[in-house]
């Protein structure tokens, strides 16, 4: 079980400089994300785009963006939990019990939703027996290449994550791609190398089939796959992946007794705290009156909810107000107080 004075949903910008304030103030927190990185929309949709709008950065792009608010975090020591969704935030006596899909625990006084337009998931396989085999021979991203070594992997899709990992995997592993269409999405150098590697037999390519079922016991046997003119082959596979993109789904966050219209949380605009003591909801997923969707309202908030959270997390304590300028405590917590 982790014990922390705060948890944060969300690795976006509003969730990291969440985590700024609170650890500038003196307290603890932790961060749980659903994605495999750090940065939200920003790094998942417009890593290259640029941002004109961040208030004393005329341009930044999306990845950044992202660099900066980490760099900001860097003597804080945050323990981030990514690849992990909150399914489960529930009372326990004056604290709040959290729980990830992967089962990790937290205790806190605190909880801060800064989860966006909620947690970025993979579109899944449409057949339903595949979620039998999810996690373990049906994935939809790599955390470990090694297990795949000789081995065959049945890969789904036509982008560049599809291509990237068909072309890395066929070094080590017997590798089927498979694709509902004949053109490929992926940057063309990739294409040229899928293209190079069918011809020497290195990677098996299907185009214009898509998945039909699956079957196996224990693991993963083979795939069935179909085609327009309805002809099916079968593929001994030992491992699945697909890369169909993501869908962005509020998810669990609907299941917490949270006041929640229009897939956004109320708040009210002191404390940003929603209608359950000590939960709070920051950023994008937030609602109130005048409410802008934009990063920079998103810092406002997480620094007023992190005031908020030192109440909860230090009950007999008085919180002041400082300035980073002048503050030694907080320089000490930055890491730049003068000897
Ligand atoms: C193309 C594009 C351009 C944009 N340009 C600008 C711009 O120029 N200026 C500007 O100010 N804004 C811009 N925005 C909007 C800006 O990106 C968002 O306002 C900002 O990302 C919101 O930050 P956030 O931290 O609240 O949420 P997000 O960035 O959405 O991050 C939320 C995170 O929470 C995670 N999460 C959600 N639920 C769970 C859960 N249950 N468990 C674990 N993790 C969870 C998600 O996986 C996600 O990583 C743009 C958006 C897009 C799409």
């Amino acid at each position: 079980m982790n014990i922390t004075d705060a948890l944060i949903i969300g690795a976006g910008p509003t969730g990291l400089f969440t985590a700024h304030q609170l650890k500038l103030i003196g307290l603890d927190c932790e961060i749980v994300d659903n994605l495999d990185k750090i940065g939200g929309q920003c790094i998942e949709l417009y890593p290259d785009k640029p941002i004109y709008d961040i208030p004393a950065v005329p341009a930044c792009t999306g990845e950044e963006l992202t660099n900066n608010l980490i760099k900001q975090l860097q003597n804080f020591n945050i323990k981030f939990h990514l690849s992990e969704r909150v399914d489960e935030v529930k009372k326990e006596g004056e604290k709040w019990f959290v729980k990830t899909n992967l089962g990790t625990t937290f205790l806190t006084p605190n909880v801060i939703i800064a989860g966006g337009v909620g947690s970025f998931e993979p579109r899944k396989f449409p057949p339903k027996e595949c979620e039998k085999f999810e996690n373990k021979s049906i994935l939809y991203s790599v955390k470990d290449k090694t297990i795949f070594k000789d081995k065959t992997v049945s890969i789904f899709g036509g982008g560049d994550s599809a291509l990237d990992w068909a072309v890395e995997l066929s070094k080590t592993s017997q590798v089927n791609l498979i694709h509902r269409r004949d053109d490929f999405r992926g940057a063309q150098a990739t294409v040229d190398k899928v293209h190079e590697l069918v011809k020497s037999g290195k990677i098996n390519l299907y185009t214009k089939y898509q998945i039909l079922s699956v079957k196996g016991n224990q693991s993963l046997e083979t795939i069935d796959i179909k085609n327009d003119d309805k002809e099916i082959k079968t593929l001994k596979s030992d491992y699945a992946l697909g890369f169909f993109g993501l869908i962005m789904q509020l998810g669990p966050i609907a299941n917490w007794g949270l006041n929640i219209d229009k897939k956004t949380i109320e708040v009210d605009t002191e404390k940003f705290e929603t209608n359950q003591k000590g939960i709070y909801a920051v950023g994008d997923i937030c609602n109130y009156p005048g409410k802008l969707k934009l990063i920079l309202s998103g810092f406002h908030e997480g620094a007023l909810a992190a005031r908020a959270c030192f109440k909860l997390a230090r009950p007999n304590e008085k919180y002041r107000f400082e300035f980073t300028t002048t503050s030694k405590a907080a320089q000490e917590r930055l890491g730049v107080a003068k000897k």
